[in-house]
């Protein structure tokens, strides 16, 4: 089973993710956490480059880091966790570039992303895929409490583009992603991701 988190940065999906990862594992579940970017040493590396806000790179440039990062994720951790039965548990996965890189940035249309992405992650898309739902402000308000990297510098019509986009995803793939009101109690939100996931698992 492959589950993604997705939402805007200050959404608290990285919190969910870490959450949902405890509960499955204290339930005897084989569990494989990756983030996005990163979750290998390459992955890793490209990371720094890609968020180092001392550089500048243009909205191309940055889609094919993060695509470069995602490929690798999925032919050297998710496919083998997938194959032997583990369960994938991603924070960020192709989502976020229709809705960053194509959303935010205005690179490219939305329908050129679902073509992009399918190659970049060779057909493996999640099983589910949570959006953690928050308006920019209420995210910004969140984020003003910690530190920031390049991408998170951004204004809030930039959050404004990426949330809509997130909406455009969620009413094209009803099967796949579930929204959740990100300014509910992280215990409700806890609650409701494992009773569906438990769905799931146990039809
Ligand atoms: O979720 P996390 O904070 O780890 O994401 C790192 C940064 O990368 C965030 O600022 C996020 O907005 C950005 N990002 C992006 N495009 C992607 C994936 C992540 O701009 N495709």
């Amino acid at each position: 089973l492959f589950i993604s988190f997705e939402g805007i940065d200050g959404s608290g999906k990285s919190t969910q993710a870490k959450l949902l990862a405890g509960e499955l594992r204290r339930l005897q579940y084989d569990v494989v956490e990756v983030r996005e970017p990163g979750g290998t040493p390459l992955g890793e590396d490209l990371r720094g480059i890609v968020l180092d806000s001392t550089r500048t790179v243009s909205p191309r440039t940055e889609l094919l880091l993060f695509s470069a990062a995602r490929s690798h994720l999925v032919d050297t951790v998710i496919k083998p966790a997938l194959s032997r039965g583990a369960i994938v548990i991603a924070d960020r996965f192709a989502d976020s570039s229709t809705a960053y890189q194509g959303g935010g940035r205005s690179l490219k249309e939305f329908e050129w992303f679902e073509t992009f992405n399918d190659f970049v992650v060779a057909g493996r898309q999640p099983d589910r895929t949570y959006f953690i739902d928050v308006t920019p402000q209420q995210a910004k308000n969140r984020r003003d409490e910690g530190g920031s990297d390049r991408i998170e510098k951004e204004d809030i019509p930039f959050y404004k583009r990426v949330r809509d986009a997130y909406f455009r995803l969620y009413e094209s793939n009803p099967d796949r992603i579930i929204r959740l009101d990100g300014a509910a109690t992280a215990e409700a939100i806890r609650q409701n991701v494992l009773d569906d996931i438990l769905g799931l698992l146990n039809p």
